[in-house]
C-alpha cells in the first residue's frame, strides 16, 4: 500500500469495486474475521461512540464508518482492507508519530476519539502483538496541556435534575480542580452553564430533550449522554467515598447536597469508564452556593463584552483582554473566574481591594513579586501531568524551576501588614520536593524518556558505572579507528554506529583493496563497503548492552522520582491556587497603576456613586478623542431610576455600561476606573443593550429584546443594578412606547433597583416629574450651525432634540436626502401640533416641561377629567355645587 501518498489531501478515494463498503455492525453477522480484526472489534466494542485510532506499525488506522468520518474531517485518503474480498473494509491511516494533531483536530470539533496502542514489545511478541484501549479523549477531558489554551479553564460538566432544581459539577481534568452546587432553577442552571462555558456537558439519558435544546448554547459544545446507573446517589456517595478514603462524606463538609452530589458522581463515572484512573491530582470537591456570587445572565456577559467582543467575537477588546495581564496561565484562569463570578459579601471584596491596596503602593514589592512570577510555570497544570503519569523530565524540571521561587515570593509578602491577609495566603513548603528533583535531575533533560540523559550523576552508583562504561566505550572505539589505519594503512577509514546495522568499519571504494582478510562483509554502499570484525562484534555488546541498561535505568529511576512528586499533589494544588491568587491580584495593582484606578468604597448601602469615572476598555482604545469622565450617581431616594436620553452617538451606551463595568471589576477584587467610587454591593447586574439578533436560536429582535426584558424583570431585586439601552425599538412607535413607559413604572414603583435607562422616548421623561425617584439626564451636545459637537457630558434634565437628522449628515447621507428629511420632520411636526393643539415635537432648546405637554400616554377621557379636576377652586365651592360636581362627573365617567 502506497503509505506516501495518504498523507496528502483530496477527495476521499472510495474503495473500488462492485460491492459495497462493510459496516462495524455486519461484523456481528457471523463474519469471517481475521484474528487482528476480532482484536480491533474487542476494542472497539468498548468505546462503540468514539472515533478510534488503533495502532499497526508505524500508523494508527482508522476501520468502518470511523475511517470515513476521519478521513472526510481530517483529509486523509480513505482505503480499503481486504480490498478483494466481497465486502471491503474502509480505513484511513495516521502516520504515529503524528497522530496528536489529528487526535486534537477531532477532539476540537466535538468528537470523542479513543486510541488503541501495542501494549508489548513487537519484537517480543508471539504470534499478533497485544493492542489494548490507552486512552479515550473527549473535548471535556483533555489531560494534555499543550492541547489546551493556558488562559482558559477546560471544564467538564455534569448535570442533574433533582426534585426541584438540578445539580451541577465540573472540573477540568488538567488541573484536578473539582466543585458541585445545587442550583435552584434552569435560569439558574443556564447562567451557571454560560459562565463556565463548558466544552463538554455530561447529562443522564432520560434528560427532557426541550430542556437539552435550551440549555445548549453552543454547536462545537459536547453532550454526552451517561445511564441512569452514572447518576444515582448510591454510586456517588460509594465513589466519592473511595476517592478520597473516608466513610461518610459529612466530614468533607458534602453531608447537605442535594443532586450536586449525583452530579459529582456522573463525572467520576464519567471519567472512570473513560480510562482516567489517575485520579491523584483531583482535588477535594469543593461544593459551593451560587448565592455567594454574582450570577451573571448571558445577556450581561454579552451586552458588556466581559470575555469578547459582540462585534468579533475576540477577547482583545473585551474587558478580559484589558484585565488579563497576568504572568502565569493559573493568574489568568484566576481573573478570568473571578470577573465571571464577582463575590457579594462586602468583607470578601475588601480583602482583596486590601491586598491590591499593598501591592499599589510598594512599586518594589510588584517588581519583584512580578520578576519571580515571570520564571513560575503553569504550577496547576505540571501536578496534573505528573498525577496522570505524563510528566517528562522537562515538566518536573519546569516545576523545579518554580518551586525554586515559592519560598521567595512567601516572604515578600509581608504578613505584619495587615493588608497582606487573608487573600495572601502562606505558600505551603515543598522545599523538600524542590531538592528531590535538583538531585535527582539532570541539567537541561531531554523530553525523551528512552534514550537517558534523565538523571543527573553521583545520584545511583549502577548508574553512574553504566554510563561511565558508555563513555568509555566511546574512547575505545576511537582507538579502534585510529589502531585499524595504521594497521590497513587506509586513511580514510571509519569506525561509526547506525541504529539498524549497529557498529561497522566503512571502507571507500577505492581502498578495497588494502581490506585484511579478517573483514566481514556486512553492507554496501554505492560507493563503501561496510565490514565488522569479531573484535568489534564484542565490543557493541559490551557498549550497547550498556547503553540499553543505562537507558532503561534512567527510566525506572525517573519514573520513580515522577511518583514521589505524585504524593505531594494536594499540596502542589493549593500551591498553585496560591500562587493563582498572588498572580491575580498582582495584576489588578500593576493596572490600577498604570491607568489610573482607585480603589473603591464598599459597603452593603444601596448608593453607587463614582466621580470622574470612565469606561476601562474605551478610554484606552485611543479613538483620537480624549475619553471624557463622568460622574454618575444611583441611589434609592432621588436617582433610582435615571432616564438617559441624548442624540444618537452621544455617548448613552458608554455611559451605561461603563457604569455596569466599574461596579463589576469593583466587586471581582480590582480597583476601578474612577477618580473616586462608592458601592453599595449589587446583588446582580442586568443588562439589556442593543439590538441583536439571535438568530441561531430562531428568535426576532424584539422577541429577543423583551426576552431580556422579562428576565431582567422577574429578577432583579431593590439590591440590583439595571442597565437598559432603549426598549421598544423592534416595534411600532405606540407600541414601543407603551412598553418602555410601563418597564419604567415598574422598575420605580415595585422593583425600586438602581436603574439607568436610555431611550429616544422623550416622552418618558415625564416620569421624573411624577416620581420623586425617577431622574432625567442627558448627554450634552452642542451646535454649530447645522453641525453637532458632542461633548460626552452627562448632566441632568432631558433632552428634546434626536438630531437624527444632524447624524445622518456625519454619517454621509446625501444632501438631497437630508433636505428631503428636513421638510418630512417639518411636516410631521405641524401635523402633530395641530392634533394635539400645542407643540408635541417642540424644538425649543431648553429644557422641556414635562407633564403638562405630552398627554398621550393617558387616554383622552381621562386627561379632559383631569383637567376639569384641576380647573375647580376647592375653596370657593358650596356644598351644592359640590354634589352637582360629582354627579356630573360621575354621569361623565358611567357614559366613557
Ligand atoms: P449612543 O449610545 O448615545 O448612541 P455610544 O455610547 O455608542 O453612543 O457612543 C458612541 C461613541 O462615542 C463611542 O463609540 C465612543 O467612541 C464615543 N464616546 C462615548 N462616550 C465617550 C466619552 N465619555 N468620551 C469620549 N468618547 C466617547
Ligand atoms: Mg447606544
Amino acid at each position: 500500500m502506497p503509505r506516501a501518498s495518504r498523507k496528502h489531501a483530496g477527495a476521499p478515494e472510495r474503495p473500488a469495486g462492485k460491492a459495497r463498503s462493510a459496516r462495524f455492525a455486519d461484523l456481528h453477522d457471523g463474519r469471517r474475521v481475521t484474528p487482528m480484526m476480532r482484536q480491533f472489534i474487542e476494542v472497539k466494542e468498548q468505546v462503540p461512540d468514539a472515533l478510534l485510532f488503533f495502532r499497526m506499525g508505524d500508523f494508527y488506522e482508522l476501520f468502518f464508518e470511523d475511517a470515513e468520518t476521519a478521513a472526510e474531517l481530517l483529509d486523509l485518503t480513505l482505503t480499503a482492507r481486504d480490498k478483494s474480498g466481497e465486502n471491503p473494509i474502509p480505513m484511513a491511516g495516521v502516520p504515529h508519530h503524528a497522530v496528536r494533531g489529528y487526535v486534537d483536530r477531532l477532539v476540537a470539533a466535538g468528537y470523542r476519539v479513543a486510541v488503541a496502542d501495542q501494549v508489548e514489545d513487537p519484537k517480543l511478541a508471539r504470534g499478533l502483538v497485544k493492542r489494548e484501549l490507552t486512552e479515550v479523549i473527549t473535548p471535556g477531558l483533555i489531560l494534555d496541556p499543550d492541547s489546551l489554551d493556558a488562559r482558559t479553564a477546560n471544564w467538564l460538566v455534569a448535570l442533574v435534575p433533582g426534585e426541584q432544581g438540578f445539580g451541577v459539577a465540573f472540573i477540568d481534568v488538567s488541573t484536578g480542580e473539582f466543585a458541585c452546587a445545587d442550583v435552584a432553577d434552569q435560569a439558574q442552571l443556564a447562567a451557571e452553564l454560560d459562565r463556565l462555558a463548558p466544552r463538554e456537558i455530561v447529562y443522564p439519558e432520560e434528560l427532557d430533550v426541550v430542556l437539552q435544546q435550551e440549555l445548549r448554547s453552543n454547536p462545537e459544545q459536547r453532550w454526552t449522554a451517561v445511564p441512569a446507573a452514572a447518576t444515582s446517589k448510591a454510586g456517588a456517595v460509594e465513589d466519592l467515598c473511595d476517592l478520597y478514603d473516608v466513610v461518610d462524606l459529612a466530614g468533607l463538609g458534602l453531608g447537605e447536597l442535594g443532586p450536586a452530589l449525583q452530579a459529582a458522581g456522573a463525572i467520576l463515572w464519567y471519567l472512570r469508564t473513560s480510562r482516567i484512573d489517575t485520579l491523584g491530582h483531583v482535588r477535594r470537591l469543593r461544593p459551593y452556593r451560587l448565592s455567594s456570587f454574582m450570577v451573571l445572565d448571558e445577556a450581561t456577559r454579552r451586552n458588556l463584552e466581559l470575555f469578547r467582543t459582540m462585534v468579533d467575537g475576540k477577547r482583545r477588546g473585551s474587558l478580559l483582554g484589558l484585565l488579563d495581564k497576568a504572568r502565569t496561565g493559573m493568574g489568568s484562569r484566576r481573573i478570568r473566574a473571578w470577573i465571571g463570578a464577582p463575590l457579594l459579601d462586602p468583607d470578601a471584596i475588601r480583602h482583596r481591594h486590601d491586598a491590591v491596596d499593598m501591592l499599589v503602593s510598594s512599586p518594589d514589592l510588584r517588581e519583584r513579586l512580578a520578576e519571580r512570577l515571570d520564571r513560575v510555570s503553569d504550577v496547576e497544570r505540571l501536578a496534573g501531568k505528573v498525577a496522570s503519569g505524563r510528566a517528562n523530565a522537562r515538566d518536573l524540571d519546569a516545576l523545579r524551576r518554580s518551586l525554586i521561587e515559592a519560598p521567595s515570593i512567601d516572604v515578600l509578602l509581608d504578613r505584619d501588614d495587615a493588608r497582606a491577609m487573608p487573600a495572601f495566603q502562606l505558600l505551603p513548603d515543598l522545599s523538600d520536593v524542590t531538592a528531590d528533583i535538583e538531585q535527582t535531575l539532570a541539567d537541561d533533560p531531554p523530553a525523551q524518556l528512552k534514550d537517558g540523559g534523565l538523571i543527573r550523576r553521583g545520584y545511583h552508583p549502577e548508574l553512574d558505572e553504566l554510563v561511565a562504561l558508555a563513555t568509555e566505550g566511546k574512547s575505545a572505539l576511537a582507538r579502534l579507528e585510529s589502531q585499524e589505519r595504521e594497521r590497513t594503512g587506509i586513511n580514510s577509514l571509519k569506525v561509526r554506529y547506525n541504529r539498524v546495522f549497529g557498529y561497522y568499519i566503512e571502507v571507500t571504494k577505492t581502498n578495497l583493496g588494502n581490506v585484511p582478510d579478517e573483514y566481514i562483509r556486512k553492507q554496501t554502499l554505492a560507493n563503501a563497503e561496510r565490514f565488522y570484525t569479531p573484535e568489534l562484534k564484542e565490543f557493541e555488546a559490551k557498549v550497547l548492552g550498556a547503553e540499553e541498561r543505562r537507558s532503561s535505568l534512567e527510566f525506572e529511576l525517573f519514573g520513580e522520582l515522577r511518583d514521589r512528586v505524585g504524593l505531594r499533589i494536594p499540596e502542589l494544588g493549593e500551591l498553585a491556587e496560591r500562587l493563582a491568587v498572588i498572580d491575580a491580584l498582582l495584576t489588578f495593582a500593576t493596572l490600577a497603576v498604570s491607568h489610573g484606578y482607585v480603589r473603591p468604597v464598599i459597603d452593603g448601602g444601596t448608593t453607587l456613586q463614582l466621580a470622574a469615572s470612565r469606561h476601562p476598555v474605551i478610554e484606552r482604545m485611543g479613538l483620537g478623542e480624549r475619553f471624557v469622565p463622568n460622574d454618575v450617581l444611583l441611589d434609592h431616594d432621588v436617582n433610582q431610576l435615571m432616564i438617559v436620553s441624548g442624540p444618537n452617538m452621544a455617548g448613552k451606551s458608554t455611559v451605561m455600561r461603563q457604569v455596569a463595568l466599574v461596579v463589576l471589576m469593583a466587586q471581582a477584587g480590582s480597583f476601578v476606573p474612577a477618580d473616586e467610587a462608592r458601592i453599595g454591593v449589587c446583588d446582580r447586574i442586568f443588562t439589556r443593550v442593543g439590538a441583536s439578533d439571535d438568530l441561531a436560536r430562531g428568535r426576532s429582535t424584539f422577541m429577543v429584546e423583551m426576552a431580556e426584558t422579562a428576565a431582567i424583570l422577574s429578577g432583579a431585586t431593590d439590591r440590583s443594578l439595571v442597565i437598559l439601552d432603549e426598549i421598544g425599538r423592534g416595534t411600532s412607535t405606540f407600541d414601543g412606547l407603551a412598553l418602555a413607559w410601563a418597564v419604567a413604572e415598574h422598575i420605580a414603583d415595585v422593583l425600586r433597583c438602581r436603574t439607568m435607562f436610555a431611550t429616544h422616548y422623550h416622552e418618558l421623561c415625564e416620569l421624573a416629574s411624577l416620581r420623586d425617584q425617577v431622574a432625567n439626564y442627558n448627554i450634552a451636545v452642542s451646535e454649530l450651525g447645522e453641525r453637532v459637537i458632542f461633548l460626552r457630558r452627562l448632566r441632568p434634565g432631558g433632552s428634546v432634540r434626536s438630531y437624527g437628522i444632524a447624524v445622518a449628515r456625519l454619517a454621509g447621507l446625501p444632501d438631497e436626502v437630508l433636505e428631503r428629511a428636513r421638510e418630512v420632520l417639518a411636516n410631521l411636526e405641524r401635523d402633530a401640533e395641530d392634533e394635539v393643539g400645542r407643540p408635541r415635537m417642540a424644538r425649543s432648546k431648553t429644557r422641556p416641561e414635562p407633564a403638562t405637554g405630552q398627554l398621550t400616554l393617558f387616554g383622552d377621557r381621562s386627561r379632559l377629567l383631569r383637567e376639569e379636576l384641576l380647573g375647580i377652586d376647592v375653596d370657593q365651592l358650596t356644598p351644592l355645587e359640590a354634589l352637582n360636581i360629582l354627579a356630573d362627573l360621575k354621569a361623565k365617567a358611567a357614559r366613557g
